[in-house]
């Protein structure tokens, strides 16, 4: 796949997603940003593999809902290599439980981890993009934030919310040449959904028509389309890769 830029962040790739995201963007040869919260080991871990596969890695460590630490590990990467050509903001969390159950405090922590922090980095790769007039960014969402879920009222309104602003940044950021997407996984088999009790599972995989869950690869091969220069006419696209189970 063909890259004109030159590097990307990928939040919250200390494992799952982010972790294969990072990988696979470092295996088509862009200097991939590890950003984890609490991984270190974990994210040095992934460094030393990318760079024993010949790739190029370095970690940042930062709280992507904290609005200062997220800008900073920006300005980091923009110091270090003169310019940051990809985001992807892929750090979140869920907090289910049925909602007469539900806390304002787990409403907002969910927003906050996978709405505000997904705000503060399209804003800053806005900043730093737009001196370039080049960029692109990949939201990673959720098949919930579309078809919504029982337990889930937290997330899926952090995604539906994510959906809707990556249009509304792809529209203010078009002028410039920069590119915003989403992608909305279905159920794919990461810590994340390892939570599920067996039976649900099994309920859920009977729901996909391709009766199975995704893989994180599966995610990362979508997001490196999106951030190429193969997708330089798609903008404000919220790509489902979700094997059937919404369409
Ligand atoms: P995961 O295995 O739980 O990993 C989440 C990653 O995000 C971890 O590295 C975690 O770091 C990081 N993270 C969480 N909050 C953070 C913060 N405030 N600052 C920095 N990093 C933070 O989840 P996953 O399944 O890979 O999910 C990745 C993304 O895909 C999420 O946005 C999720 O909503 C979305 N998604 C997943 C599925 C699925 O089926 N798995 C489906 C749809 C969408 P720590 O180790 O420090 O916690």
């Amino acid at each position: 796949m063909k890259f004109s830029g030159s590097n990307v962040l990928v939040t919250g790739a200390s494992r799952g997603i982010g972790e294969q995201i990072a990988k696979t963007l470092a295996s088509f040869g862009l200097k991939v940003w590890i950003n984890y919260r609490s991984g270190a080991q974990a994210a040095e871990a992934i460094k030393e593999e990318i760079e024993k596969a010949g790739g190029k890695a370095a970690i940042i460590k930062a709280d992507v809902t904290n609005e200062e630490e997220f800008t900073n590990a920006i300005k980091t990467i923009v110091d270090a290599d003169g310019e940051l050509s990809y985001l992807v903001n892929n750090a979140g969390i869920t907090k289910d439980k049925l909602a007469l159950r539900m806390s304002v405090n787990d409403f907002t922590d969910v927003i906050n981890a996978n709405l505000t922090s997904t705000f503060i980095g399209c804003k800053e790769a806005l900043k730093v993009m737009g001196k370039k007039r080049f960029g692109s960014v990949v939201n990673i969402s959720s098949i919930v934030g579309e078809m919504g879920n029982p337990g889930q009222t937290n997330y899926a309104a952090s995604k539906g919310g994510v959906n809707a602003m990556t249009k509304s940044f792809a529209k203010e950021a078009a002028s410039r040449s920069i590119r915003y997407n989403a992608v909305t996984p279905g159920f794919i088999q990461t810590d994340m959904t390892d939570e599920l009790k067996e039976e649900v599972k099994a309920e859920y995989e009977k729901n996909i028509p391709l009766s199975r869950f995704g893989k994180p690869s599966e995610i990362a091969d979508a997001v490196a389309f999106l951030l190429s220069d193969h997708s330089s006419y798609i903008t404000g696209e919220i790509l489902k890769v979700n094997g059937g189970l919404y369409v």
